[in-house]
């Protein structure tokens, strides 16, 4: 018997096998979930639906998450298919690359909105869509960045996006929490995917981030993968509204070791 045994977790976000997403599918098939997925668009299917196989997942379906009528379909089709879920994970989000360099007072209006649509408010509408589908014990979960909180070179737009997203965490935890729904989510350290790739220096930033975390290492797909299963499984069943850190320690960190981490004892 795995952590997710009789439980069925659908997952958005998965673009390919370095994806955050896919490190918490697999760590989920380990334990004996039953997986579904969606993707953005056409042109995903192909390199999304050999991954699913891979973990039986046999349910794989498109949704623009900027779409209500994407995501209204999408349900329907859950409700027909798949029954009632006990894990939804949103590991999506979107900013145009000229927003994600120079200075964050060059954000443009639509950028902001895009950015905050994609990234932060698609996390409100997948929860009320699949509220009808969702068995009560069931978990939310969420992937976030430390730049929600402290102003991270380049990351702009999409650290005001990441820090509404927390704050959607809280409020959604509140309002689900008598229906016995935990929300919850994952501030991950920097992995490079085809997201981060959309940020300047984020080659840099991720070269650095071993020198200065305390565990003088980055974190991987199954480190977060790992901790999604504790999150979304029994084992957390009284944990909610929280913004948990898989980052090897760097958030607790205030000031760098002088000399780039390089310890002398
Ligand atoms: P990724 O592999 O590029 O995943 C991002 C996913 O978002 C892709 O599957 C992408 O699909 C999807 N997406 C974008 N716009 C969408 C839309 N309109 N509708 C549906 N799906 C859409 O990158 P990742 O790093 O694993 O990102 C997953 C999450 O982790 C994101 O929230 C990210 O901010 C967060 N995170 C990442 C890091 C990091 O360092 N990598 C650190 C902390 C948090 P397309 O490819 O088709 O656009």
């Amino acid at each position: 018997m795995g952590l997710l045994s009789n439980k069925t977790a659908l997952i958005f976000g998965v673009a390919n096998d370095h994806s955050i997403a896919w490190g918490i599918a697999k760590a989920f098939a380990r334990e004996g979930a039953q997986l579904a997925f969606s993707y953005a668009g056409e042109a995903l299917a192909k390199r999304v639906r050999p991954l699913a196989e891979s973990v039986s997942g046999k349910w794989v379906e498109p949704c623009d998450v900027t779409r209500d009528e994407d995501i209204a379909a999408l349900f329907e089709k859950v409700g027909q298919e798949l029954g009632l879920i006990d894990i939804l994970i949103h590991a999506v989000a979107f900013a145009n690359r000229d927003e994600l360099s120079g200075p964050y007072y060059n954000t443009s209006r639509e950028g902001f909105r895009l950015a905050l649509d994609v990234s932060c408010y698609s996390f409100t509408a997948l929860v009320r869509g699949s509220l009808p589908h969702m068995r009560p014990g069931g978990s939310y979960l969420t992937l976030t960045y430390y730049g929600a909180e402290k102003a991270v070179p380049h990351y702009n737009v999409m650290g005001v996006a990441k820090a509404a997203l927390e704050a959607s965490v809280r409020y959604l935890a509140a309002d689900l929490g008598p229906q016995n729904l935990r929300v919850n989510a994952i501030s991950a350290g920097p992995i490079r995917t085809l997201a981060a790739a959309g940020v300047a220096g984020f080659k840099g930033l991720y070269g650095e981030f071993k020198n200065l975390a305390p565990l003088r290492r980055n974190v991987t797909i199954d480190d977060v993968g790992n901790a999604a299963l504790y999150l979304c499984s029994d084992l957390a069943a009284g944990v909610t509204g929280e913004v948990h850190y898989v980052d090897a320690g760097y958030n607790v960190i205030g000031v760098p070791e002088p000399g780039g981490g390089e310890r002398k004892e």
